[in-house]
C-alpha cells in the first residue's frame, strides 16, 4: 500500500511574501505537500499571542498559500484546527526560515519559536529555523538542513512537549562547519540596552532591545556554536512546571495556610 503523503505547514513571522518561507516551502516539497499559513504582515516579536477579539481572514493567495491577519500562533491554530482539519492535518509544523537569530532567551519573545510552540502544543512535531545574518541572507543551506531534518523528524518523532528551535550561521553552505546539539543561552541584560530620548512634543520616549548582546558562559550554547560557523539544533521543553520547586513549596504550604484562615 502506498504510504499517505505527509503534509507540512509552514509559517513564519516575517510574513507570507518573505523569501525564508518560500525558500524553506520549496525545499520541504522534497518531503511532503507543503501548506503555507503565514501572517499577512511582520509579526516579529509577536511572542505567543493568540488573536481572541478579532475577526480573522484566511485568504488563498496562492493554491496552498494562505495569508492570515493574525500572528504566527494565530496561523498554527487556525491552520491546524480548521484550514488542514480531518485528513489533511499537518504531520509537521516549521516555522521560518526567520530573517535573523533566535538564541538563548530571546526565544519567548519570538514569534518564529512560538508558532513551533503552537504545534507543540497541539500534538504535532515542531521545528523553527532561524537564519543568522544582517540585510543579507543565506537560506540555502538552512533551507537543505531543514530537508533532512524534517525527514528524520518525521521517521523518528520528537518526545512529547518536545520541538526543536534552529539557527543557522550567516554562511554559505559550502562553508558551514557542522551541526552541534546546543542548550539556550542565557542573555546578560545590562543597564545601557535601553535609550532615551525626547519626541518633537516634548515626552519622553524609550527605544529597546538596541545595544548588541552579551552572554553568560554556558556550556554548548546555541550562540557558541553559531558563532563558530555551525548549525545550532536545541531541543526545547513545553513542560514550564519546574518539579524541584514542587517539592520545596511543598514546606512552604502550612505557612501559607495559616495566612489564610
Ligand atoms: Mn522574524
Amino acid at each position: 500500500m502506498k504510504q499517505k503523503e505527509k503534509v507540512i505547514l509552514a509559517t513564519n513571522d516575517d510574513g507570507v511574501h518573505s523569501p525564508g518561507l518560500h525558500q524553506l516551502a520549496e525545499a520541504l516539497k522534497e518531503v511532503g505537500r507543503v501548506v503555507v499559513i503565514a501572517p499577512d504582515r511582520e509579526r516579529n516579536a509577536a511572542g505567543h499571542a493568540l488573536t481572541l477579539h478579532k475577526p480573522l481572514r484566511a485568504d488563498e493567495i496562492r493554491p496552498g498559500v494562505f495569508s492570515v491577519n493574525g500572528t504566527p500562533t494565530d496561523c498554527v491554530n487556525l491552520g491546524v484546527l480548521y484550514l488542514l482539519k480531518g485528513s489533511a492535518r499537518p504531520d509537521l509544523v516549521v516555522s521560518g526560515i526567520n530573517k535573523g537569530s533566535n538564541l538563548g532567551d530571546d526565544v519567548t519573545y519570538s514569534g518564529t519559536v512560538s508558532a513551533a510552540m503552537e504545534g507543540t502544543l497541539l500534538g504535532i512535531p515542531s521545528i523553527a529555523f532561524s537564519q543568522l545574518g544582517d540585510g543579507q541572507f543565506h537560506f540555502e543551506a538552512a533551507a537543505r538542513f531543514g530537508i533532512g531534518l524534517a525527514r528524520l523528524v518525521l521517521e523518528e518523532g520528537l518526545s512529547r512537549e518536545v520541538f526543536l528551535n534552529v539557527n543557522v550561521p550567516n554562511l554559505p553552505a559550502s562553508e558551514i562547519k557542522g551541526v552541534r546539539i546546543t542548550t539556550l543561552g542565557k542573555r546578560v541584560f545590562n543597564d545601557s540596552a535601553i535609550i532615551e530620548n525626547t519626541d518633537p512634543r516634548g515626552r519622553k520616549y524609550f527605544w529597546i532591545g538596541l545595544n548588541g548582546v552579551t552572554w553568560e558562559k554556558r556550556k554548548n550554547a546555541d550562540h557558541e556554536a553559531v558563532e563558530r560557523g555551525e548549525i545550532s539544533v536545541t531541543p526545547l521543553h513545553l513542560d514550564l512546571t519546574h518539579h524541584e520547586t514542587v517539592e520545596r513549596l511543598h514546606s512552604w504550604k502550612k505557612r501559607l495556610e495559616t495566612e489564610i484562615n
